[in-house]
Formats: C-alpha cells, structure tokens, sequence
C-alpha cells in the first residue's frame, strides 16, 4: 500500500471536477441498491419505489436523527394513528372536496398532463428556445442553459426550439412562472388558451383543466359501506386525538404531538423519481398552542440565524431573488409571522444542515395567498434545490384553528382548551333560552333548525329578537321562511357574567417533512466525480446518515486477518456502529471505490502488521487520506466521530499520518 500524503483537510477536496450528471447518480442508485422501482419485473408502476439495504439504511438514519432532533429534544408526543382513513374524517378536513389537482389530455392520444406541470413545461421550453436563439445571433456556439440531461430522456418533456420571443413575451413568461403555484384552474385555462400551450410530446391541443382528487379510495369491511381512504397526509390522525393528546399534557398548551409514517396521493403524473411518488414517508408535527401567545420560549436559540427568504410579495411581483436575514429580523418585521413559525423554520434548517443539505441551495418560499393549502393562513416552504430545480421539501404551514374547529362541529366533541384565569372576567351578553318543551310540539320538525338559527345570532341580533319579543313581533328566519315566534318558545335576556374559565381552540403550526425528497436532494448534493477520474462517483454523506459508517477491508483472503476483520466489525458493531466487512477478491482500489459509491465515510484495513502489531489503518472516503492507529485507538476515534463530538481533523491530531513502515505507539 502506497503512503498518502493528500491533505487530510475535508474542505479542501475539489468535488467540482466534473459536471453533476443525473444519469449517472441513478446508475450508481441502482448498482448499490439504493433504490429501485416497485415492481421492476413486472414492469414496474409510475409513482411507487422500493428502498434496497443501502437506502432503507439511509432512510432509518434520516428518521432516527429526525426523532432525535424534533421529538426527543423537544419533548413532542409521539403518535402512530392508521393509515386507512375513515371518509367521515376526511370529509371533515376538507379533503374529499378540495385535496385535488388540475389535469389537461391531450385531445388526440388521451395522454394526461398535470395542468400546472404542462404549462410550465411549455414556457420553460420556450424560454430555452428564445436563450438559444440570442445565443446565435451573438454567434455563440453553445446554448446558454444545457437542458438537463435526464430531461432528453422524458418523452412528455417539451423541446425546446430556436426561436427568438419578443422581450414582452420573455417577460410575461418569466412571470407567469414565478406565480404559477398561485393560479386556480380558471387561470390555468386562460393561460393554455392565450398562449396556445400544447401537449409537449405530440403539440396537439388539450383539453381544458378539470379536477382530479388525490387521495386512493378504499371501502372498509365485507359490506362495502364504510367508505375509507388511504390517508394523504398523518396530520388528521393528530388531530382526531386531539382530546387525549390534551389530556396526556395536564390540559395544557402548547405542546407538539409527531408522527412519521406513510402517506399516499395518487399524483396525475408522477415524475422525477422520488420526488413526486404516489406512497411517500412524512415526518409531521403538529405544535398546539394558544392563538393569543404566539411566542416561543426557545425562540432565542434559533434568532441569529441567518436563513435565505423568498416573500410572498416578491414573488407577486414576478421575481425569484432569495433575501437572507437573520430569523429575529425576519420575525420582529412580520415576514415570517410569529415566533414559533420562525422557531420550527430555525429548526428545520438546523436540521438540513447536520444530514449534508448544501445550505447554499436552500430557500424558504413563503405560499402565495391562492396557493396556499384550503386549511393554512401561513405558509413557508423549504425548498431544496436539485438538477429538477426548486423542490418543496418541508411545508410549514400555520393551520390556525381550522381542523379542530371542524372536527369539533362535526363530531359535537369540543376540542378546546380551558385555561383558568387569574382574574375572573366579568362582562355583559345577550343570552337566548330555548323552552323546549313548548318549541318542539309547537315547530315539530322545524324546532331543531329553529333553535340553531337563533343559537347562531350574533349579539346584535339577540338584541333586536329580545326587543321584538317584548313587542309580540318576533319571528326567526329559517331556510328563507320567516317564522313567528313568541316568549313562551324562547327569552332573551341581556345578563352579568363572571368567566373564571378562558375557552379557546388552539391553533396549530404544523412543520409537514417528505422525508424521499430529502433523501433524493442529499443525494444529489452529496454526489461528486473523482477529478481524476469521472467514472468514480462518490457520495460525500456525513457519518450521522451514512448507511453504512465503516467498511472492514482485509487486505488478502490470508486465514491470519478473516478473524482480527470479524473482531473489530463485531466490536463496532456492539457500539450501535454499522460496519461491513468486504473480503470479496476485488482489488483493495476497487473495494474502496464501492465504498465510496455507499457512502461510508471510513475504511479500516487489516493488514499483516494487524497481526503482528495490532494497527490497523483508516481511510478518510472524501480525502482518501489514511492514518494509522492501534485497534482500541482506532475503535475510540470512530466512535467519537460517528457520535459527534470528533471530526476528521481532530482524528488526524490523534492518529498519525500512515507512512507504511512506522510503528505505533500505544496511546
Ligand atoms: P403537503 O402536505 O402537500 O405540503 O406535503 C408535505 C410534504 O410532503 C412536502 O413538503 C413534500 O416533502 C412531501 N410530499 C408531498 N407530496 C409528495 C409526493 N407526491 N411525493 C413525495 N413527497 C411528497
């Protein structure tokens, strides 16, 4: 084995050699089993992945981090609800009605588009086209933007032509683009219309938007007649327990309850591999707290922060351009509404940052007012960047008291909070009393609505029906009739009330993680070529998510190192380190190169002065530097390293460089 003298210094490698090619992070998916689509030998289906040993390894690590940061450190309540979803419920939520999205066919070949997707399609392709078309008339040689190269692969993609636009019409589509998730499928028909968008792969015309609901319907039990469906997001689990929730915290708010399982919306067109799939992993938190005190104790800890924001209102203005301040700013100045918005958007992004996100290629994209969800009053989304562009992958959205209140009507359970008050409150009300016992027999079926329409009277309201019914006037509107009523059926009396008790439905904020968007974005931005060679990919993931944290490389199939190789994986492996050993026949350069495309940081090799020394030496994937240590030294480090409290550098101050011919002394 060679001596390496490469710069232990992380930082310094150049992992910018070589274009990042997609084709070529996918091949090296398949090869090392990350992932693979369901049902391969069949064909496959549109929309729905397998993870394989290194992928679920990966996924398992993004999630224990994700329970460790959010639910163990913040003390959330921890929820596991069903996934199949009783339609009541979801009726409730609004979902059956309004979880949909708009899709156009293409008139001649039936092939379907989502609407939005289709419309950006085109206009990014024209765009192209008029780039290219400045480009030679300025005579230069190449295009200014490469497409992408999996987007040659996709045959619904548009083509982009060389046609030079109109500066206006640039800018109408630069525009249109900026605010595309802001428009309703009325909009979406007048674009299609104005700008005659056609199908991209057959440019024949489509028809016009029509809505497609989202979610996988189902029917629960033999008869058929309990209709379910296969939840879309965890969030309504939550929310349906919300009265034991309560109960478990002493009464009180706020607290955070969090779920991480499966979801499913059967999206129109999936596309972009994990990005948009059809059954999908969600870590979600919904934070119950009380509408008056917005405020976040811990807010302190995440305010110097300085985050990259994309408003609302530039993006109205048809413009893209991140501005970074610091979370206190964004906060104290009303961008960000509140602080336990602001406290969960710190979070996430302390949370992005310890798995490997490239924090340069993050942004926080506040939803645009017709954009934002049925139940939401504030939206910010952290979006990743990737060779798909922008990806929304945590959605924060402020629910405020929407899904409670709902529930609530719907179920005549009162999910609300009491909260004592120090000081009772005294004030004055118009009140209504129902007589029943005259009201039923005299209205019969009519009693019921009669009694909701005058329990739903504002006090303005009670006040004229109390001086109508002292006049013998009085009547009650119900479904358009105006129905007579007199003092014997109901009374009004304008009364003192002392409250020792506030009553309020909390609001919820609710930081909703796709964790297969994170897990392809940290691949992608993990992912990096050898300079010196392009066909040597490695994946650059921090020891925290590694799948695999160490690779156990003995250097022959000699019988002397098999057992010493079994020894320290055994023993890392008892320390909750994953490790694995590779005494296939490849060469030691090949066995490294595999490791590399796994993403394990570490590579210790056994070798014969592990027999007669007890060294053994570490290799550092990123840098390929190696250092060289006894066993129990070499353990301790990896251990201090994959808990935290080491990095490389610090290792390289413990264990000297490797030379090949020195000895080593016991620490
Ligand atoms: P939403 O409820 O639509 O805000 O989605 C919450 C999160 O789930 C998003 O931020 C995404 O990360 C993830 N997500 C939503 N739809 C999909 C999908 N079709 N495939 C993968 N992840 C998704």
């Amino acid at each position: 084995m060679a001596s390496n003298t490469a710069s232990p210094d992380v930082a310094l490698v150049q992992k910018d050699a070589h274009p990042f090619e997609r084709a070529q992070l996918e091949g090296l998916m398949t090869k090392r089993f990350f992932y693979t689509q369901a049902f391969e030998i069949y064909g496959g289906v549109a929309g729905l992945y397998d993870y394989g040993p290194s992928g679920a390894a990966l996924q398992a690590n993004l999630i224990n981090f994700w329970r460790t940061h959010f639910i163990i450190e913040e003390d959330m309540l921890e929820l596991d609800t069903t996934i199949m979803t009783l339609s009541d419920v979801l009726k409730t939520s609004g979902h059956v009605e309004k979880f949909a999205d708009y899709m156009v066919k293409d008139t001649k070949t039936g092939d379907i588009y989502r609407a939005d997707h289709m419309i950006e399609n085109v206009l990014e392709a024209r765009l192209q086209g008029d780039k290219e078309a400045r480009g030679k008339e300025r005579g230069a040689a190449e295009p200014e933007v490469a497409p992408a190269a999996a987007d040659k692969k996709s045959k619904k993609k548009a083509k982009s032509q060389a046609i030079k636009l109109d500066d206006a019409v640039v800018d109408e589509y630069t525009k249109t683009l900026a605010m595309l998730d802001d428009f309703s499928g009325a909009q979406l028909a007048e674009l299609i219309q104005k700008h005659d968008l056609r199908a991209p792969a057959t440019n024949n015309e489509v028809t016009k938007p029509v809505e497609f609901n989202l979610m996988f319907e189902s029917s629960i039990g033999p008869t058929g007649q309990t209709k379910g469906f296969l939840r879309p997001e965890t969030a309504q689990g939550h929310f349906v327990n919300f009265e034991r929730l309560l109960d478990f915290n002493n009464g009180r708010v706020p607290f955070a309850s969090a779920q991480i399982g499966k979801s499913f919306r059967n999206e129109i067109s999936p596309r972009a591999g994990l990005l948009r799939v059809r059954e999908f992993t969600m870590a979600e938190i919904e934070h119950f707290l009380d509408p008056e005190k917005k405020q976040h104790p811990r807010f302190k800890e995440v305010e110097h922060l300085t985050l990259p924001f994309l408003d609302k209102h530039v993006q109205m203005s048809g413009n893209t351009t991140i501005v970074k301040m610091t979370l206190g700013e964004a906060v104290r100045s009303g961008k960000v509404d509140n602080e336990t918005l602001g406290y969960f958007l710190g979070r996430i992004y302390l949370f992005l940052e310890a798995i490997g996100i490239d924090l340069e290629r993050l942004r926080f994209r506040q939803h645009m007012d017709n954009e934002m969800a049925h139940y939401a009053s504030d939206c910010w989304d952290a979006e990743i960047h990737t060779s798909y562009g922008w990806i929304e992958c945590v959605g924060s959205a402020d629910r405020s008291a929407f899904d409670l209140t709902m529930h609530s009507k719907r179920t005549k359970h009162d999910l609300v909070v009491q909260e004592a008050l120090k000081e009772p409150k005294v004030y004055q009300k118009y009140l209504a009393t129902m007589n029943k016992k005259v009201l039923g027999p005299a209205f019969k079926k009519d009693a019921k609505g009669i009694e909701d329409a005058i329990l739903a009277l504002s006090q303005d309201q009670l006040k004229t029906l109390m001086h109508d019914l002292d006049a013998g006037s009085a009547h009650v509107e119900l479904n358009g009739a105006k129905i007579p009523v007199n003092k014997e059926h109901v009374t009004v009396e304008y009364k003192t009330i002392k409250e020792s008790v506030r009553t309020f439905v909390p609001n919820v904020i609710e930081p909703s993680f796709g964790i297969g968007r994170i897990f392809y974005a940290l691949l992608e931005h993990a992912f990096w070529a050898r300079a010196e060679d392009k066909d040597r990919g490695v994946l650059s993931l921090p020891p925290l998510v590694a799948p695999f944290k160490v690779l156990i490389v003995p250097i022959s199939n000699n019988e002397q190192l098999s057992p010493l190789a079994k020894e320290v994986s055994h023993r890392l492996r008892k320390m909750g380190i994953a490790s694995r050993i590779d005494d296939s026949s490849a060469t030691i350069g090949r066995r490294y190169a595999r490791n590399d495309e796994l993403g394990t940081p570490f590579a210790c090799t056994i070798d014969f002065a592990t027999v007669a020394k007890g060294t053994i030496t570490l290799r550092e994937r990123d840098t390929t530097s190696q250092r060289i240590g006894k066993i129990d030294q070499i353990i301790s480090v990896l251990k201090q390293i994959c808990d935290g409290s080491l990095d490389w550098k610090g290792a390289c101050q413990i264990l000297p460089e490797y030379t090949g011919t020195q000895d080593v002394e016991d620490s």
